[in-house]
């Protein structure tokens, strides 16, 4: 492809960047307003896009108006009527040519108001019919009242109803953006994308111009596909959402190829892993191998690998993890692995020194909780280098841990963290121009075309099998009215001998809610069955009294665990075969499926019961049929995105996806193997326009530290 002159023209860039001040009607006041929303510069006006239409390009006649169809008419009041009875209310019939009468309806107005629908008056309203006592009407229309002198045109264009500003009134607002626009620049330096990246796209066929989409947005010409427009399936928005989702695209790309610059210790020796495997007491599944494989590829290299490794709860990713920071170890050097919650480090801390230690590997334990002199004692062993494997929380990226050599970070359930903090625990390790390596770990399947977007400055790979002799866990859905059954249900498991968790959840998160919601379940349940060795773990206990319960429960000791939702990621009880869940319509997915993966972990027959308040929503009761129907990660994953959208799915802390001004993954999810292609294509032509587009829609602000 060859940039047009256009290009490198600056003059694009000059104008976009002009600050609001230059347009009439902006001071210091106005402008401060419009900054608090993040408009700045005329371009940030140009791309502050409707969420809304109303056609006022044509006046409808009465008798043709429908309801629910919001449109434009114009009549001749006829009769006006003012009750007080209950609550004040005002209701005006205008008629018009086509002889039928149309009811305006008001229950907040003033005096003033009522005196100007004098019968005889001409009114033009616009609003959204419905059927009333007789006839239409149309509640709080928008209303003007006609005068004699000269009647005031029809819109040329449908009117753009912008998202509200504090401050600034919408039809300021308006004239300001339509200000903007008379300033945008010509078409050919507005582009920056020559019309060749599209050409063999079908989704691309026939756009327009980003112009041409930004005036057809702004002011949508008479004519336009409005419900097209409302749902955000136009070609001008499809236009621009190719354009943004691009830009973020390439954004991620870009910095994985900054990342790959920096060098990275080569970790090729397999004596510990391979002794490791020998001592296993099971071989590892297909996937397992496959992924291991592939870690290892990565690591063989002297350039720091960024993967990501997606399985199911239960698929054995710690163990593969394990292998992994023993090729770290094997080399003289360190690595370190990050959960995001005590109870799931502390598990893996029991699995890694389980592991570890007997090959003579030093493991050791850093969180929030270890203090003075044996917080002192580990930094030490850290900083000496004799801790060769260091696992923790969120206290590992504080101040004050530093590395002899960390060669590895591996973070465990990334949706948890930001992406900050990924980083932050990775540069805990570099030295010169070398980063470590880092392994991230999710249970949360990210359906394949989100990740493309939120990962593509990642390699992904699936454990996509789980270990051999479990059965899937049955899932029953009941209403909270039969909850006295499932006690003869605990009952009957505790006598085989099995274990079960009881969770609570609520509406309210503050842990002291939930801790005192679980507290009353806990007594209930121990008057109801004294026989059973019950227990209670909740966020709001000291973490050396979870950990003894924990234990306890892990150990047999305790039959069933009352837990609140700290239970969710990790914790591994393979005895464990009944899970009873209270509240289930108010989780996500996502969650209900980590808190049903703590049970089918060993070889019984497992299930999960999920207690619902009724009466139901459609949402709510489509989400619980899914767990109902399916055990597999990525297909619940694909239903919570179909449900709920991206931004639930990933949480609004992860990579900015949030951030998004048109683009909505939900809608435009279809759009992201083009724009991949695209930008491939742009990355290896024009690296110069790349930028360019990055810069239009992410700014200079980096989204996070360079990599
Ligand atoms: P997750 O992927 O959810 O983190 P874990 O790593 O906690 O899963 O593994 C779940 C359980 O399965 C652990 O008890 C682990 O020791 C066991 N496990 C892992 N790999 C295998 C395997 N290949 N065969 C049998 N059990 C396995
Ligand atoms: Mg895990």
């Amino acid at each position: 492809m060859t940039p047009g002159s256009s290009v490198h023209d600056s003059d694009y860039d000059r104008v976009a960047a002009t600050p609001l001040t230059c347009l009439s009607g902006v001071g210091d006041k106005v402008a401060e307003k419009l900054a608090a929303r993040g408009l700045l510069t005329l371009q940030d006006l140009w791309f502050h896009l409707p969420r809304q239409y109303e056609d006022r390009t044509e006046l409808v006649p009465i008798r043709l108006l429908r309801p629910g169809l919001p449109s434009q008419v114009e009549g001749v009041v006829e009769a006006v009527e003012r009750s007080y009875r209950g609550r004040p209310m005002l209701k005006v019939a205008i008629g018009d040519d086509s002889q039928a009468t149309l009811v305006l309806r008001f229950f907040h107005f003033r005096g003033t108001q009522v005196a100007q629908f004098a019968v005889g008056t001409r009114i033009r309203a616009y609003g959204t019919p419905r059927a009333g006592q007789i006839g239409l009407e149309i509640v709080h229309p928008s209303y003007r009242v006609l005068g004699t002198g000269v009647e005031p045109g029809l819109s040329e264009s449908l009117d753009p109803i912008y998202p509200a500003i504090d401050g600034v009134g919408p039809a300021v607002l308006r004239k300001l953006i339509g200000q903007a626009l008379q300033r945008l620049p010509d078409g050919a330096s507005m582009e920056l994308l020559p019309a060749d990246v599209f050409a063999g796209e079908p989704l691309c066929a026939r756009l327009p111009s980003l112009r041409e989409a930004l005036m057809i947005l702004h002011r949508p010409p008479q004519g336009s596909d409005v419900p097209a427009l409302l749902a955000g399936t136009h070609p001008a928005q499809r236009r621009l959402a190719i354009e943004e989702l691009l830009a973020h695209h390439l954004s991620l790309r870009r910095q994985r190829i900054a990342m790959q610059s920096h060098g990275a210790p080569q970790l090729r020796k397999a004596r510990l892993l391979d002794a490791l495997r020998e001592r296993l007491p099971f071989a590892l599944t297909g996937a397992q191998a496959r992924v291991l494989a592939e870690i290892r590829d990565d690591l063989a290299k002297p350039v720091p690998m960024l993967r990501l490794v997606q399985g199911d709860v239960g698929s054995g990713k710690t163990v593969v993890a394990a292998m992994a920071a023993l090729l770290a170890v094997e080399e003289g050097k360190q690595a370190a692995l990050m959960a995001p919650t005590e109870l799931l480090a502390e598990q893996h801390l029991a699995n890694l020194r389980g592991w570890l230690e007997p090959l003579g590997v030093r493991v050791v334990w850093l969180a929030g909780k270890v203090t003075g002199k044996a917080r002192d004692a580990v930094l030490a062993d850290i900083a000496g280098g004799a801790a060769q494997v260091v696992v923790g929380t969120h206290a590992l990226m504080q101040e004050g841990v530093v590395f002899r050599d960390l060669a590895l970070a591996i973070v465990d359930e990334q949706h948890r963290f930001g992406v900050h903090q990924r980083l932050a625990l990775r540069d805990k390790g570099s030295s010169g121009d070398s980063v470590p390596h880092q392994l991230v770990m999710t249970a949360t399947p990210i359906p394949r075309t989100l990740a493309m977007a939120a990962y593509a400055d990642l390699d992904v790979s699936a454990i996509d099998e789980l270990p051999p002799g479990r059965t899937p866990v049955q899932t029953v859905v009941l209403s909270a009215e039969r909850r006295p059954e499932l006690i003869e249900r605990i009952r009957a498991a505790c006598r085989e001998g099995r274990q079960a968790y009881w969770v609570c959840t609520l509406i309210d998160d503050s842990d002291e809610v939930v801790a005192q919601a679980a507290q009353t379940t806990f007594e209930l349940l121990t008057q109801q069955m004294p026989e059973l060795r019950i227990a209670l773990v909740h966020g709001r206990l000291k973490a050396a009294e979870k950990q003894k319960t924990m234990a306890a429960f892990k150990a047999g000791e305790v039959q069933l665990l009352v837990a609140t939702t700290v239970i969710e990621v990790g914790v591994d009880v393979p005895n464990a075969s009944l899970m009873i869940i209270e509240n289930a319509e108010r989780l996500g997915l996502a969650q209900l499926h980590q808190l049903r993966g703590r049970v089918g972990r060993g070889s019984a027959a497992s299930s999960c019961v999920l207690l619902y308040q009724s009466p139901l929503s459609r949402m709510a009761r489509q989400r619980l049929e899914t767990m109902r129907e399916t055990n597999d990660g990525f297909v619940i994953a694909e239903k919570d995105l179909a449900l709920r959208g991206p931004g639930e799915l990933l949480g609004t802390r992860q990579t900015g996806l949030a951030a998004f001004r048109i683009a909505d993954l939900g809608r435009d999810a279809a759009l992201l193997p083009t724009v991949q292609r695209i930008g491939e294509a742009l990355l290896r032509a024009s690296p110069d326009l790349a930028e360019r587009l990055t810069l239009r829609w992410i700014g200079g602000a980096v989204r996070y530290a360079s990599a």
